[in-house]
């Protein structure tokens, strides 16, 4: 379907009196519309209604209850699943509401629902400020908090989603309500960790924390010093202090030679910085670009090599630990690679991540200590399946070493029980919680907790 006409009557009038634009399908614009980051996705709704209000919000989410219309939110557009989009359904694009506003005093940041992540490091920066953030600055602050939020200060500060103090948020009854620690503390709690299963987060209060300049940037070694360099890795990561997160990334250079990179970011003095990054120097690297830089230019540091419109299929693990078998095999899942722009990422947890008590928030993986990301991007629309076949052959291969959970962000369609293993413990709370605000599941394009 391509046009207009097969609108549902109700949607061609929809949108009189809002402050909003809706865009429908056969518009100008809808293409560009409907586009987002994963270029594999291709999908089709009958409307999108970019809301510039909370008050717009409420309607669209009334709309699409009362018109029995699928609804999909977005926030950034940048889940690999193609989240922010439904076939036929309207979507509430929440891209013209980023809005960000500081109380410096107070250390709180108020920050509107289709936030990207370098709006609100831009913001808080200037007051020498900071929160948790995600590592490509294009990301949505909305999808990535709600599902948890890892980022290169959640070893001293948390996850995204441990440092909200409070939403707003439209209820599937359209109801605007608060949650926060003393407001709807079930809806607070299920917020951080339960992604968009629960209402539009219109706007999130986020704490702070002084913040001007890390230690950071990136190691970079042959390909076939891989096994050495990851077992230098898991050292250094396991005794890290919570000021030095660390990630490492196996991939392909420019000039098409397998690497691996080092990517540390230390947040304290320079002296300890340079002392904790030594271990990954003295192996010698072929290039070494860790310095002293702005908060804001590592949260954007990596954006080059993270652009839109690839075709993307992502996998991912937590890993109980990384053993020698498991390095190796990951070094031989690398060699296997079908595609130069694929990549297998191990992100460190630990620190404050793992110190937030079981119950505070939904958010399940607390005992991990390394999150594999298993990437795989090509260029070529023609056969996926070589590709994406090689991203579930790595993550069988890993399977002996991993927890058994899963980080709700970097979810596929990858079937219920993937869905019940992402929630963890945290799946039959989420459940009554649902059934609380949206027993009959209208928010149910995500990583879907059931009613
Ligand atoms: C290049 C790239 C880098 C990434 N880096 C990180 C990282 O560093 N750390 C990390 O933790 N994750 C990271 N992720 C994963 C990321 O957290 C998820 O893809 C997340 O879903 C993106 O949020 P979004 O708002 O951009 O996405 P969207 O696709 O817009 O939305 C994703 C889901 O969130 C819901 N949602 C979004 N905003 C709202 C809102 N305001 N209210 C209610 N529901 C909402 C949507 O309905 C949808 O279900 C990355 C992803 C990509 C593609």
């Amino acid at each position: 379907m391509t046009s207009s006409a097969h609108l549902n009557p109700s949607l061609q009038s929809f949108g009189t009196g809002l402050s909003g634009t809706v865009i429908r399908r056969g518009d100008a614009g809808y293409d560009q519309a409907r586009r987002v980051w994963n270029g594999m996705i291709d999908r089709s709704p009958a409307a999108i209604f970019r809301c510039s209000s909370t008050a717009d919000v409420v309607a669209a989410v009334n709309f699409a209850r009362e018109e029995g219309l699928a609804l999909a939110v977005r926030g950034g557009g940048h889940n690999a699943a193609g989240l922010a989009l439904v076939d036929d359904g309207l979507v509430i694009d929440l891209s013209g509401m980023r809005g960000v506003r500081v109380d410096a005093d107070k250390r709180v940041a108020y920050v509107q629902g289709g936030t990207l992540w370098r709006d609100l490091d831009a913001a808080t920066h200037a007051h020498g400020l900071a929160t948790t953030g995600g590592l490509i600055s294009s990301t949505g602050v909305g999808g990535l908090t709600l599902g948890g939020g890892l980022g290169w200060l959640m070893r001293q500060h948390g996850l995204a989603c441990d440092n909200v103090l409070a939403v707003e948020i439209v209820t599937a009854d359209g109801q605007v309500r608060r949650a926060s620690a003393t407001e709807n503390p079930d809806l607070f709690w299920a917020v951080r960790g339960g992604g968009g299963n629960f209402g539009v987060v219109t706007s999130f209060e986020f704490r702070l924390h002084p913040m001007r300049t890390l230690y950071a940037g990136m190691l970079v070694f042959p390909g076939p010093q891989a096994p050495q360099v990851l077992r230098r890795y898991r050292e250094v990561a396991e005794s890290a202090p919570d000021e030095l997160t660390v990630f490492a990334a196996m991939m392909t250079s420019p000039d098409g030679q397998p690497i691996i990179a080092i990517f540390p970011a230390y947040n304290g003095p320079v002296n300890k910085a340079e002392a904790a990054v030594k271990p990954f120097r003295d192996l010698g690297p072929v290039a070494d670009q860790v310095q002293e830089m702005p908060y804001p230019a590592l949260q954007s540091m990596l954006d080059d090599g993270f652009p839109s419109g690839l075709h993307v299929y992502w996998r991912s693990d937590f890993l109980k630990g990384l053993p020698h078998e498991a390095l190796d095999t990951l070094v031989d899942r690398f060699q296997a690679i079908t595609s130069p722009l694929s990549a297998l990422l191990i992100e460190q947890f630990g620190g404050a991540v793992a110190r937030v008590s079981a119950d505070e928030t939904a958010f399940a993986q607390r005992d991990a200590m390394f999150n594999l990301a298993i990437v795989s991007r090509w260029m070529e629309p023609a056969n996926p399946s070589i590709h994406t076949d090689w991203a579930r052959q790595t993550s069988a291969a890993i399977r002996p070493f991993a927890s058994g959970g899963v980080y709700v962000n970097y979810l596929g369609e990858e079937g219920a029980d993937r869905v019940k293993a992402a929630y963890g413990p945290k799946y039959e709370k989420l459940v009554a919680v649902k059934k609380k605000y949206d027993p009959k599941n209208l928010f149910r394009v995500n990583q879907n907790i059931q009613p």
